[in-house]
């Protein structure tokens, strides 16, 4: 089956009892067993709930996985990889992380004994030079946020099968529909579904899908054992949510490039990142990797001014100044103080979440209105 019909299908048939057609939310935290330990699947629904389980397969089909579990947060899904990890273990990770992946490694986990590289890796071959005895992980973004590099997965999967370490993606800022970094060599992918997924701005919700039955099995435990574990109404409205995925996707696509043509050529515009340029500096890569370029985009102002940005944020009239992404209506956000607040200054500059940058989450409305919205907020 193509992508657009597992979308609308993968793991969800017409209701047994009912007949419903659409996936039934079954709003219960436990199922009736009929002598202990007898029951239909379902014991109690921090472990496992049908509606859960719908989604957790239809994931798993959109990335080409065997299994998916999904959690209450992106976050929530990244913190039960980490805690596949031991005191000593050391990750391998990029420069330019989603802030609050980066609070997570630094605040939270470095207090238990793991030790986070971060480094560039836009180069594979440097992440070589990093490698220790004590390496389990390399855990990556591609497309970056906000500065939309491109690590090249593949690459960074021969590095990782060479030394035994786990390779997990964050495919967040892609969506399957863009990328499947399982088929690149990696074995975990992970999402803050709250994005592109989820697509609607309504639910907070991550996930994790792979191949591998003995990671599945370590994750799985995790997943019930922490509970990080989603509700049936947020699965259910991610579900409705992911049938449009292809189509909203094909939207996202098609509008960022326009309006990162249109910013191209603008004078107030000093750097601009998308990874659809042919200048860009790993084009070539997104283009290996990538079924499109997504609706991502960043720029800094010439001056470098905080006060411009804020004043074109607070200028927009179509786009909504407000942090995430991915959703069908159009966001701006200022990465500096509002998503990476979280990253020291002189790091977050080394990346180029400068004081004037500007993210733009490119949504699916009208472009037309979209262009008029910048120009003016640009031009005034
Ligand atoms: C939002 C986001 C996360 C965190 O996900 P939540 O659903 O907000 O917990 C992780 N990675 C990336 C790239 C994100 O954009």
């Amino acid at each position: 089956m193509k992508f657009g019909t597992k979308a609308i299908h993968a793991g969800q048939e017409p209701d047994p009892t009912t007949g419903a057609v659409m996936t039934p939310i079954y709003q219960t935290s436990t199922f009736w067993q009929a002598s202990p330990g007898k029951h239909q699947g379902y014991a109690y629904a921090r472990g496992k709930n049908p509606t859960r389980s719908a989604l957790e397969k239809c994931l798993a089909e959109l990335e080409g996985a065997k299994y998916g579990l999904c959690f209450s947060s992106g976050m929530g899904s990244i913190d039960a990889v980490v805690k596949l990890l031991r005191p000593g273990d050391e990750v391998i990770t990029g420069d330019d992380l989603y802030g609050g992946t980066y609070r997570m490694f630094t605040k939270v986990f470095a207090h238990f004994g793991l030790v986070f590289h971060f480094i560039d890796m836009k180069n594979p071959e440097n992440i070589r030079k990093h490698i220790t005895s004590k390496t389990k992980m390399i855990w990556l973004e591609t497309p970056t946020n906000p500065t939309m590099q491109i690590i090249d997965i593949e690459a960074c999967a021969v590095i990782a099968k060479e030394h035994k370490l786990i390779l997990a993606v964050d495919n967040t800022f892609a969506s399957p529909y863009l990328q499947n970094p399982l088929a690149l060599g990696a074995d975990i992918v992970m999402h803050s579904v709250t994005k592109y997924i989820g697509g609607h701005s309504d639910v907070i919700m991550g996930a994790l899908c792979l191949n591998d039955e003995k990671l599945y099995t370590e994750l799985a435990f995790i997943h019930n054992s922490c509970g990080a574990t989603p509700g049936p109404m947020d699965s259910f409205l991610v579900l409705r949510g992911i049938k449009t995925l292809h189509l909203r996707m094909e939207r996202h696509c098609l509008n960022g490039r326009i309006i990162a043509e249109y910013l191209k050529t603008h004078p107030k515009i000093d750097k601009l990142y998308w990874p659809g340029f042919p200048d860009h500096p790993n084009h070539a890569i997104a283009k290996k990797q990538m079924r499109d370029f997504g609706g991502m985009i960043s720029f800094s102002l010439k001056g470098n001014k905080q006060e411009d940005a804020f004043r074109l944020a607070s200028s927009m009239k179509v786009f909504t100044l407000a942090e995430s992404l991915g959703g069908v209506e159009s966001l701006i956000n200022h990465p500096a103080t509002m998503t990476h607040a979280s990253i020291p200054k002189a790091e977050r500059e080394h990346a180029g979440v400068t004081d004037s940058l500007l993210r733009l989450s490119v949504g699916i409305e009208d472009v037309t209105d979209l262009l008029a919205d910048l120009k003016q907020a640009l031009d005034a």
